[in-house]
C-alpha cells in the first residue's frame, strides 16, 4: 500500500507524482487555503465504485462556496478525474480518494479577478481498518470544537484540520486512538474524523448539526440504514459528556474511520467493554452495500466509467 502512488491528477490531467506541485508563496501554502473531501472506493468483480460520490463532490462545492473560492470547475469534472485516476492507477481493491481545491495565486482579501485556483485528485488503495473489529478507546479533548461562526465546521478546509491535530495529538500522548470534541455549549460533537452514535436503551442517539459537527455523509447514510431497522428508535439531540459514560454502546462513523465501535472514553469502558449489537448490525449492513458493487441501493455506489480512448 502506498500513500504515494505512480500518478495524480492535477489541474485538468494526469501527472508523475513529483510533477504536482505548487509554489511556496501560493496562498495553498502560506495560508492554507484549500478544501477537500475523502471518497471511499471499492472494488466488486473487476469494476470499481465510488461510495456517495455525489454527496461528496457537493460538499467539497459546498466548503468552496462558504469560504468564497471563486472555483472555475464543475463537479462533473471531479468525477471525470476521480475514474480516469482510478483506472489508471490500476487500484484493485477497496481505496480512497482525496479531491482537493486550492488557492493557487489571490490575495488574503479575496477579489475573484486576482485569484488563482488549483485542483488535485489524490487516489490510493486502502483497506478497512482493523479497528472496525476490535473497537476504539476514546478520550474527551480538552480542546474545543470551533462553532459556525468561529471556523465553520461544516466546511472541510485543510487549515482546520490543524485545531483537530492538536486534539489527535494530545490523544495520542494520552494513549488513546482517538479524541472526543466537546462544543461551546459544552455538548458532545463529534471525534476528528468521525460523527457518534450513543445507545440509551431502544434509543440511538446522535448529536445533531448544531451541535457543530460536520455534515457527516457517512452518518447521514448510519442514520437511513436505523431508521428501518427494527425495535430502534433514532433521535437527534444533543449529548452530554456523562451520558457517553452509561450509554450500552457507542459507535463512531466516517468515510475513512468506516464504522468503529468505541469500546473505552476516558478510561471508563462503554457498555460491557465490546462492541455492541447495534454497532454491529448497523455494520452488516454498511459493510454489505458498500461490498455489494452493482447491488447497491440506489445512490449508495457509483460505478467509475473507465475513461474512453
Ligand atoms: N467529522 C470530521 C471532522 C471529519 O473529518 C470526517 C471525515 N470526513 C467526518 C466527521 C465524517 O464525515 P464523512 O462521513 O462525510 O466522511
Amino acid at each position: 500500500m502506498t500513500f504515494y502512488p505512480e500518478y495524480i491528477w492535477f489541474n485538468g490531467r494526469i501527472v508523475p507524482w513529483a510533477e504536482a506541485t505548487v509554489h511556496v508563496y501560493s496562498e495553498l501554502a502560506v495560508r492554507g487555503a484549500s478544501v477537500f473531501d475523502g471518497i471511499r472506493t471499492f472494488h466488486h468483480e473487476g469494476e470499481n465504485y465510488a461510495l456517495c460520490m455525489e454527496e461528496h463532490v457537493t460538499r467539497l462545492f459546498e466548503s468552496a462556496k462558504i469560504l468564497r473560492f471563486p472555483v472555475d470547475i464543475r463537479p462533473e469534472d471531479v468525477y471525470e478525474a476521480i475514474a480516469t485516476l482510478v483506472h489508471r492507477l490500476d487500484i484493485t481493491e477497496t481505496g480512497f480518494v482525496r479531491p482537493t481545491i486550492y488557492i493557487d495565486e489571490g490575495r488574503y482579501g479575496y477579489r475573484a479577478s486576482d485569484t488563482k485556483m488549483g485542483w488535485y485528485v489524490h487516489a490510493f488503495p486502502l483497506p478497512r481498518s482493523s479497528s472496525t473489529t476490535t473497537g476504539i478507546r476514546c478520550a474527551v479533548s480538552t480542546w474545543t470544537r470551533a462553532t459556525d461562526n468561529v471556523i465553520p465546521p461544516r466546511v472541510k478546509a485543510g487549515a482546520f484540520y490543524q485545531g483537530y491535530r492538536l486534539a489527535r495529538l494530545e490523544g495520542f500522548d494520552r494513549g488513546v486512538d482517538d479524541v472526543i470534541f466537546l462544543n461551546h455549549r459544552g455538548t458532545v460533537a463529534e471525534t476528528t474524523n468521525s460523527a457518534l452514535f450513543v445507545r440509551r436503551g431502544d434509543q440511538v442517539v446522535t448529536p445533531p448539526l448544531s451541535a457543530d459537527i460536520l455534515e457527516s455523509i457517512t452518518r447521514r447514510k448510519v442514520m437511513e440504514l436505523l431508521t428501518s431497522m427494527n425495535g430502534i428508535t433514532l433521535v437527534e439531540r444533543y449529548v452530554t459528556r456523562t451520558e457517553l459514560y452509561v450509554a450500552e454502546e457507542i459507535f463512531a462513523c466516517g468515510t475513512l474511520a468506516d464504522i468503529q465501535p468505541v469500546i473505552e472514553i476516558d478510561g471508563i469502558a462503554i457498555g460491557d467493554g465490546t462492541p455492541g449489537t447495534v454497532t454491529r448490525a448497523v455494520q452488516e449492513e454498511y459493510f454489505g452495500i458498500c461490498d455489494s458493487g452493482a447491488n447497491a441501493p440506489k445512490g449508495w455506489l457509483t460505478k467509475l466509467a473507465r475513461p474512453r480512448t
